[in-house]
């Protein structure tokens, strides 16, 4: 686990930097040996004292420095201090994957007979964790519909532990108002969970609108070239403390490899999102014209149902967007072979652009009547932006769908 560092004196009248110099700066300030320039990958498992006067302050937590690399490793904590200062959180802990930051944030902070609050359209993974899980522990879940606040409003009023959200959505980018549920949940008592993973803290910051915490897939759009898996939690120091006490005793850690290529690829984090960002819009909105095309979701266009909040609490819309082809799932099955410039893969946010449909990515979990009954059709495609010229996926996307 991760805290920030207390601030200098100073610190109020020094220019703040953007999140650009943070994403390329931030986290990397411990000195290396040898002068090196980058944050080395420090495979040790174990940390060596000669006085066990230190050795002893240190596991107590008095002092800084590491003891065992399933509790903190320095990569690890150089991934934690950079996603921390982009998400502009006082403390971060980092996990294995998206699922473990997840499913470990709710069982550290809910207890049998808890109710947690949430969405029908989070994650597929998420969703197990809240209809296979959480129930066999007593802790009772409602999944409401997710553009209906008066049910997610009075759910929560009923008594209700946390509030957990998820905005964009995956697959069909639904923007829900974070600023205005975690108002509801405050008034209840609850705690706000949100995952962050499809607008990243470029687009969006959770815990500016009210969240408590903030969770990442940072396997995705963090990473940013599909090769670590990794997941993380920025929050206060009280509540990210409870989270990191449960992972480093239930032991799913981040490996200091993939914080190494999560920490390397946050460095262009921002150049990547402000590219996906325009692309994706520019895609959005010449599907939305095609007419093999029958529905594009993309909370960028005018025409989007939650357009007015996505304006309101992103600074941009997101590599991600999602479509309908006429003629369904056969339609799928024949249009995405075609494809030149993009993996058919369950991944998103990488740097190539990737497609799927939800029924072998985010949803791969379900079943076909369990994602007909979410909403999610069987004609629907997600597409996550890469970092190619946009005219070239565009004539791509035209010449598949001819
Ligand atoms: C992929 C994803 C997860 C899970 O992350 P993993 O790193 O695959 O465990 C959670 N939430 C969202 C929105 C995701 O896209």
């Amino acid at each position: 686990m991760t805290v920030s560092k207390p601030q200098r004196a100073n610190a109020s009248r020094e220019r703040k930097p953007s999140l650009d110099t943070l994403a390329v700066w931030a986290g990397e300030e411990e000195s290396v040996p040898g002068g090196a320039t980058q944050v080395p990958v420090v495979h040790s498992v174990a940390f060596g004292y000669a006085d066990v006067d230190q050795w002893q302050q240190v596991a107590l937590g008095r002092a800084p420095g590491h003891i065992y690399s399933r509790n903190t490793n320095p990569t690890v904590e150089a991934f934690e201090r950079k996603v921390m200062a982009l998400e502009g959180a006082p403390a971060a802990t980092s996990f294995a994957t998206g699922m473990a930051a997840i499913s470990n944030t709710m069982f550290a902070l809910l207890a049998p007979g808890d109710h947690v609050v949430s969405i029908k359209d989070s994650y597929g993974g998420t969703n197990k964790v809240f209809t296979e899980f959480l129930p066999r522990v007593n802790v009772r879940v409602s999944l409401c519909d997710t553009e209906d606040y008066g049910a997610i409003e009075a759910a929560v009023a009923s008594g209700c532990a946390m509030l957990y959200l998820e905005s964009p959505t995956n697959p069909t980018l639904k923007v829900t108002d974070i600023a205005r549920l975690s108002a509801a949940a405050h008034r209840a008592g609850a705690l706000v969970v949100v995952d962050n993973t499809f607008a990243t803290p470029i687009n969006q910051n959770p815990l500016a609108l009210g969240a408590d915490i903030v969770v990442h897939s940072a396997t995705k759009f963090l990473g940013g070239h599909a090769d670590a898996l990794g997941g993380v939690i920025c929050g206060p120091t009280e509540l990210v403390q409870r989270v990191y006490h449960y992972r480093e005793i239930t032991g799913a850690t981040l490996h200091p490899s993939a914080a190494y290529l999560l920490l390397r690829g946050l460095k262009t984090l921002h150049l990547r999102i402000r590219q996906q960002n325009a692309s994706a819009q520019r895609i959005a909105v010449h599907l939305s014209r095609h007419p093999k095309v029958s529905a594009v979701f993309y909370p960028g266009l005018p025409g989007h149902r939650h357009h007015d909040v996505a304006a309101r609490q992103m600074r941009g819309f997101g590599g991600v967007l999602s479509f309908m082809l006429e003629g369904g799932f056969d339609q799928v099955r024949s249009v995405l072979p075609k494809l030149r410039l993009a993996h058919r893969a369950a991944n998103l946010g990488s740097v190539e652009t990737v497609v799927g449909p939800p029924s072998t990515t985010s949803h791969v979990e379900n079943t076909a009547a369990e994602r007909a009954a979410l909403g999610i059709p069987e004609g629907l495609v997600r597409y996550s932006v890469g970092i190619e010229d946009t005219g070239d996926l565009i004539a791509d996307l035209d010449q598949a769908l001819a």
